[in-house]
């Protein structure tokens, strides 16, 4: 377990909880059998172990919020019977705006809210995330996800466990030293990691903006904190600039040449494309960004042009080999709780295989957060974040988006499948 997943499991508090709930059953019912000490066992047509694997007729065993084992169907107890369903870990999207929303006005800005109001609309994000199988996520960030994060790890609000950056680096914040004072100072607020803007967004062209000696400030100070970087980046040269200063992740990338994804490749550098959600998602929900900030006709001139531009890039992308292809969707207001249409579309418009995308919305995605030990694999000592899904995402990967099972830490959320036992 890396640095940062101790953090996270010394940090989140549901393991304590837990803890605490077998403790009482104990004092208050010690004669009869407590269900809290109780194992879970689910079975299912099939299992798809998010590092590529595919068991039929399978078993799994919860207990204590964790995943006991994993095997062949047996004929014992069973509390969650599905035998027309495909199991999953929970997905995991790398990289979401979880506080963004349409207000008051129906528009895209948080523009006359109270605090509270914009609260409780990154709250009702969070379920909507959740209720569509996403049992972890980071968001790429705001200081209103700190909060949000705490009260979702208090295991009550239903919610992903959430990462965040809470406040990005710009080319503005300064000169390398005070990138590096900055660094520190964001780390220190409870930042998971450390979000750059290296260039401009997609509504202004995408150039580059930071220099390689900003950018190498960040991700060194970053780096030497223990902590992850995530860089905006379009144009190719700052995607370049990202990799070469060692940098974690890089998002978007919609200008990226084959040199470039190369350059990814050989660093071990994770890539973040967003093609299926974002771009579309500002075109069908126009009328509501239209006239705030850089959403203005230019800018969705240069969106519309985008969505094939990232296609084509994907398809490079895939010609990459061991390019480090990350699920991510950069959710933003009206996305939230689709996030699966991004691996609907790469598999169905770029290509990808199916399991190399479910791979990239699991173990792969959960690597690049630091948490490949606790979550994003169905295998015994994981956390017991299970979704099931109606229908098989392999032969049809639009099953993703029929989640009908949500257990997080052990714990179901969501059970609407037909004819389950409890
Ligand atoms: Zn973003």
């Amino acid at each position: 377990m890396g640095q940062i997943a101790r953090d996270i499991a010394r940090r989140w508090p549901p393991r304590h909880l837990r803890a605490g709930v077998v403790i009482t059953a104990l004092l208050f019912a010690p004669t009869t059998s407590s269900s809290a000490q109780e194992a879970t066992v689910i079975r299912v047509a099939s299992l798809i172990d998010g590092r590529g694997g595919v068991l039929r007729n399978a078993t799994v065993v919860v207990e204590a919020g964790r995943i006991k084992s994993v095997g062949q169907a047996t004929q014992g107890r069973v509390s969650y019977d599905f035998p027309q369903l495909t199991l999953l870990p929970g997905l995991i999207d790398t990289h979401v705006h979880i506080d963004t929303h349409f207000g008051k006005s129906g528009r895209a800005t948080p523009e006359g809210e109270t605090p509270q109001e914009s609260m409780l609309y990154a709250a009702e994000n969070a379920y909507a995330m959740l209720n569509n199988g996403f049992t972890t996520t980071q968001s790429i960030g705001s200081p209103l996800d700190r909060e949000l994060r705490e009260a979702i790890a208090r295991g009550v609000l239903p919610g992903p466990r959430l990462l965040t950056s809470i406040s990005p680096v710009r080319e503005d914040t300064g000169t390398p030293d005070q990138i590096r004072q900055f660094v520190r100072k964001v780390v220190a607020d409870g930042a998971d990691l450390i979000k750059l803007f290296a260039s401009k967004s997609i509504r202004e062209g995408g150039g580059q903006t930071m220099t390689g000696a900003q950018i190498e400030a960040a991700c060194g100070e970053a780096k030497r904190l223990g902590k992850r970087t995530w860089v905006h980046a379009h144009a190719d040269s700052a995607v370049k600039a990202a990799a070469v200063a060692g940098c974690w992740a890089v998002t978007h990338g919609s200008q990226a040449t084959d040199a470039t994804l190369a350059v990814l490749a050989q660093r071990g550098t994770f890539f973040e494309p967003n093609i299926g959600l974002l771009l579309q998602n500002y075109i069908e929900h126009k009328s509501q960004y239209l006239g705030i900030g850089n959403f203005n006709e230019a800018g969705f001139a240069f969106m519309e042009k985008g969505i094939p531009v990232n296609l084509e890039m994907f398809r490079r992308a895939l010609k990459v080999k061991a390019l480090k292809l990350l699920m991510g969707t950069d959710a933003g207001a009206g996305a939230h709780g689709q996030n699966a249409r991004e691996i609907v579309y790469r598999v169905q418009q770029a290509g990808q295989p199916a399991m190399d995308a479910i791979v990239g919305a699991t173990s792969l995605a959960a690597d690049s957060l630091g948490l490949k030990d606790m979550v994003g694999s169905i295998a015994p000592g994981m956390e017991a974040d299970l979704i099931a899904v109606d229908g098989d995402p392999i032969k049809d990967v639009t099953a993703l988006r029929r989640v009908v099972f949500v257990m997080k830490g052990g714990k179901v959320y969501k059970n609407v499948a037909a004819g389950s036992q409890r």
